[in-house]
């Protein structure tokens, strides 16, 4: 492998890993921007990652929030896309803006391997029920955000600290619908 990633970016790419994978051939799993955000800074209160952040004014489900958001993390999502590990997918959305999605490659997928199991624990102490082991979802609405176990049939909230109202010009209201999919599922 020629590539030698930092712990943060090995770290990062083993999370965007467990949010995508699937044990369908003929099915493509997307982990959307936001979602990832609030996983990284997760990821640094709980010291799996050693990144700084800020607040920074996002645009959450058509209004304007202020959330803590990582430059580092951010970058090192940029530097694992442009050695090819990580797909990305423009989305358009039902507010006329674009977001971004997230995948591993298939140079990815090998890359992956190399992941120490160290670092594979320390993300998977996030990602996975604590009492069944397996991977949660991970679902963003308009003021929560929160796993989602199915095999438990359990909900627990990821705290999105820092998020709160600005002022802003009342919009119109948006379907629900459009707000609670975290994960872009495409049938080949
Ligand atoms: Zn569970």
């Amino acid at each position: 492998m020629g590539v030698k990633l930092t712990r943060e970016q090995g770290r990062l790419l083993y999370l965007i890993h467990l949010l995508t994978r699937t044990d369908s051939e003929d099915e493509v799993v997307w982990v959307k921007d936001l979602p990832l955000k609030a996983l990284l800074y997760q990821g640094i209160i709980h010291g799996i990652f050693d990144w700084d952040y800020a607040p920074q004014s996002v645009l959450f489900h058509g209004r304007r929030k202020f959330i803590n958001v990582t430059q580092e993390g951010e970058d090192d999502i940029n530097d694992l896309r442009e050695i090819g590990f990580v797909d990305k997918l423009r989305l358009s959305t039902s507010e006329h803006t674009h977001i971004n999605a997230y995948r591993l490659s298939e140079k990815g997928l090998e890359a992956v391997e190399a992941i120490t199991e160290d670092d594979q624990d320390a993300v998977e102490e996030l990602i996975i029920c604590p009492k069944c082991k397996k991977t949660r979802d991970v679902f963003v609405e308009a003021t929560e955000a929160y796993f989602f176990c199915k095999s438990c049939n359990k909900k627990t909230p990821i705290d999105l600290l820092g998020i709160e109202d600005v002022p802003y010009i009342t919009e119109p209201f948006m379907p629900r619908i459009a707000l609670l999919e975290e994960v872009v599922r495409h049938g080949d």
